[in-house]
Order: C-alpha cells, then sequence, then structure tokens
C-alpha cells in the first residue's frame, strides 16, 4: 500500500537544484496582472541555519550577508501586488526555510510591508513557519506584534537520533522552549510538523514522539512520511543502497497510530496528513487544497491564479537584480481538463471529500469526462471512494492508495 506523501508547502515552494539554469520569462506579459483576484498569498525566505539532506525546498544556508536586499526587494515585490490585488486576501502564509532566520528588525520590516501594502479581511489567518531554536523571545515578540495567528514548527521529531538520521540540527528540548516562548508572547494557534518512517525509527519511537507532541497541546499538527526526493543528497544515498527505507507496512501502521491518537485527543483529522483541534484546520492550506487563487512573492515561491500557475525564478541571487513582479519560470495554463484533474486531486485529499454537486459539476467538463465517471464508478465499487452525507470522499483503504486514485482522475 502506498501512502501519499505530499508536504503543506509542496505547491508553494517547488524543489530545485541548486546550480539548474533558470528560464524566466517576463511575469507581465504570462500573468493576469490587470486586476487578480487573489484568496491567499506565499512569500517564500530561503534562509535557513543548514541544510537538512532529505529537504528539497529552495533554501540555503544563510551567511546572514543578504537579509536586508531581501527584504528590500521583497517589500518592491509586494508593492508591485499591491498594485493589481483586487479584493481582500484571506491567509498568508510565509514558508521556506526559515522566516525566523531574518534578523527581527527585518521580519518586522518584512511583516509591516505585507500588512501594510496588501489589503487583507478582518481576521485574515496569517501563519509564519519556524524552527525551534531560532524562536527567541525576540522573534516571538515581533511575530505577536504582527498578529501573526499561527506559527508553525518544524519539531519533526523528539528523538536525538531520528533528529540525527534527518539531520535536523536542534535539540528536542528546544521544541517545547519554542512553544512557551510562543504562548507567552500570545500567539494562539501552533502546529507542530512530525515526520514518520524515518530510518531507524520503530513504532514505539514514533508513539513516543505523538505523546511528546501531544503534551505540548498544540491547536494543530502535521504527519509527514518521509520522502526520498531524487535531487537531494538522502535520496541519492538510497537509491545507491546506502540508506534502506523503512517497509510500507510499517509506514501504514505508523499513519494509523498517528490517526487513533490524535483523534483519541481530540484532533479532527482534515486531511490526509493534517489534524486539528476544532476551529483550527489551516485555512491556507485548505485554499490549496480547494485549488483556489494565491499569490507568490520571493525566490522560488509559486503561484496559481485561475488555472495559470507559474515558478518564481529559483535562485536568489537573480530575483535579487530584477524589479517588481519575480521573472518567472515552470508557466503553465492549465485546460479545462487540467483544471478538473487537479480539483480532484487536490479535493479528495480532505477527509471531508467534496460536495457531490460539485462533482457532477466537474464531471461535466473536458474531453475525460466519460473517463473519470467510470473511473469513480469503479473506486466506489473497489471501496476506495465513499459518498457520505452528500459529500464524495476516499474512504481509510482509499487514503492509503489516494496516489492511485488522484492519478486516475487527473
Ligand atoms: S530547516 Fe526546513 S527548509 Fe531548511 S533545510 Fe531543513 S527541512 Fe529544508
Amino acid at each position: 500500500m502506498r501512502i501519499v506523501k505530499l508536504t503543506a508547502t509542496s505547491s508553494t515552494s517547488l524543489p530545485m537544484a541548486p546550480d539548474s539554469t533558470p528560464k524566466p520569462v517576463e511575469l507581465g506579459v504570462e500573468l493576469p496582472i490587470n486586476g487578480a483576484r487573489g484568496d491567499g498569498m506565499y512569500v517564500h525566505v530561503p534562509f535557513c541555519r543548514h541544510k537538512c539532506h532529505y529537504c528539497d525546498f529552495y533554501s540555503f544556508v544563510d551567511a546572514q550577508d543578504r537579509q536586508e536586499v531581501f527584504v528590500a526587494r521583497m517589500e518592491n515585490e509586494l508593492a508591485t501586488w499591491a498594485r493589481v490585488q483586487r479584493g481582500e486576501l484571506q491567509t498568508l502564509f510565509v514558508g521556506g526555510g526559515t522566516p525566523t532566520m531574518l534578523r527581527p528588525e527585518l521580519l518586522d520590516r518584512m511583516l509591516s510591508a505585507i500588512r501594510g501594502m496588501l489589503k487583507w479581511t478582518a481576521g485574515a489567518e496569517w501563519t509564519v513557519e519556524a524552527n525551534p531554536e531560532t524562536v527567541s523571545e525576540e522573534i516571538a515578540a515581533v511575530l505577536a506584534k504582527h498578529c501573526v495567528t499561527r506559527v508553525s514548527l518544524g519539531a519533526q521529531s523528539f528523538q536525538p537520533e531520528l533528529l540525527a538520521a534527518l539531520e535536523r540540527t536542534h535539540d528536542p528540548a528546544s521544541v517545547a522552549r519554542a512553544v512557551g516562548r510562543l504562548r507567552n508572547a500570545g500567539i494562539k494557534g501552533i502546529n507542530l510538523d512530525l515526520i514518520y518512517a524515518v530510518p531507524g525509527a520503530t513504532i514505539d519511537l514514533w508513539r513516543r514522539d505523538l505523546v511528546a507532541t501531544l503534551e505540548l497541546n498544540p491547536e494543530h499538527m502535521s504527519c509527514y512520511g518521509l520522502m526520498y526526493e531524487s535531487n537531494t543528497p538522502l535520496g541519492v544515498r538510497h537509491k545507491r543502497g546506502e540508506v534502506k527505507a523503512i517497509g510500507e507496512d510499517v509506514e501504514v501502521e505508523m499513519h494509523e497510530l498517528a490517526a487513533r491518537m490524535l483523534g483519541d485527543a481530540g484532533y479532527e483529522h482534515y486531511e490526509i496528513s493534517n489534524w486539528a483541534k476544532p476551529g483550527h484546520r489551516c485555512q491556507h492550506n485548505i485554499l490549496y487544497w480547494n485549488n483556489c487563487n494565491w499569490f507568490a512573492a520571493g525566490p522560488a515561491a509559486s503561484g496559481h491564479v485561475d488555472g495559470l500557475r507559474w515558478r518564481n525564478v529559483p535562485r536568489l541571487s537573480d530575483w535579487l537584480e530584477t524589479s517588481g513582479f519575480a521573472p518567472v519560470q515552470d508557466v503553465e495554463r492549465l485546460d479545462v481538463d487540467g483544471q478538473v484533474g487537479e480539483t480532484f486531486m487536490m479535493g479528495l485529499r480532505l477527509i471531508d471529500g467534496m460536495p457531490g454537486e460539485r462533482v457532477q459539476e466537474l464531471l461535466a467538463k473536458g474531453a475525460r469526462a466519460t473517463v473519470r465517471r467510470i473511473a469513480i464508478a469503479k473506486f466506489r465499487a473497489d471501496g476506495l471512494l465513499e459518498e457520505v452525507r452528500g459529500q464524495l470522499r476516499l474512504t481509510a483503504r482509499g487514503r492509503m492508495l489516494a496516489s492511485e486514485v488522484a492519478i486516475a482522475l487527473l
């Protein structure tokens, strides 16, 4: 059985080889910039303290020498988005990299620009990613000053040997320290990210990770299975046979254990890899899963507006040399079939699935409509999809085979 493993930020900051040659195009030519409606905004900060060997996001070790020019360029890109923005944004996600690597005064300046330049709905959800060891009292105070509603902490594990296997440099105690500082500063929503199926992990160690996480009482938890991406050092070592992945059956057992323990602790399982206390689902990620529109700022940030997807030029030095909208690459305008397929792929990741009327509306569109109708009927007969209270959703077994279902509906 295969568990679908998509990271929360996989649709926001695409992987790239550091030495790949970008082929940027004129953004203004490609994007519908004359009054673009955005539902959310993704901002990418590429700095990290250390490059973890499993990570395929665009990030690198920060030499502290380009933070100021980074923030100045970001202000310029945000001002450009502000000129074309129509309506109000509902969610912000500042990811990376490690946004909290920015010096407090620069994080303060960047968040001020985001707040002041763009239009936001009252009570907009604002999430900032952080690594535990970067959450000083000063950083926590800056986040609280800007009314950040959620901080997503990369805990990954509480077992020193598993953190070492992931090449994570933080000490497990730093997670509780960071949570304490964020709570003291007044941050109301905390997400903890965990990674399971790490080489060397056992069911017992995974249970201990879940217990340690629950003791910190976060409002939200994301649990991802480790992925061996081909463009990472870990992926290369795995391909050479130097690192052995955990068996899929154990991985499935770990996912099921998380579902049981978190469910018993009162968390709602609302997406394949995500759990939340009632009222604390991540609205920004829901926006991705519902295939809504989001703007993107920063190197390697990916955006989507009305079926048009793109990625900003993925090298900091190239991005810094430009002004206005970032040059973009990987521009893709999805046709009707592409849009329908993506809507199914993302929407079925939600545990509640998709409303029946929406499904019928989608099944009436595109050249692959009949193929999709037949596939859905077959998956229902095979017990992978079901209709519950007017919603089409994956069954528990279907969630383990979500990739196969998604591919058939693309
Ligand atoms: S801290 Fe996060 S973004 Fe930075 S290298 Fe590690 S996994 Fe990647």
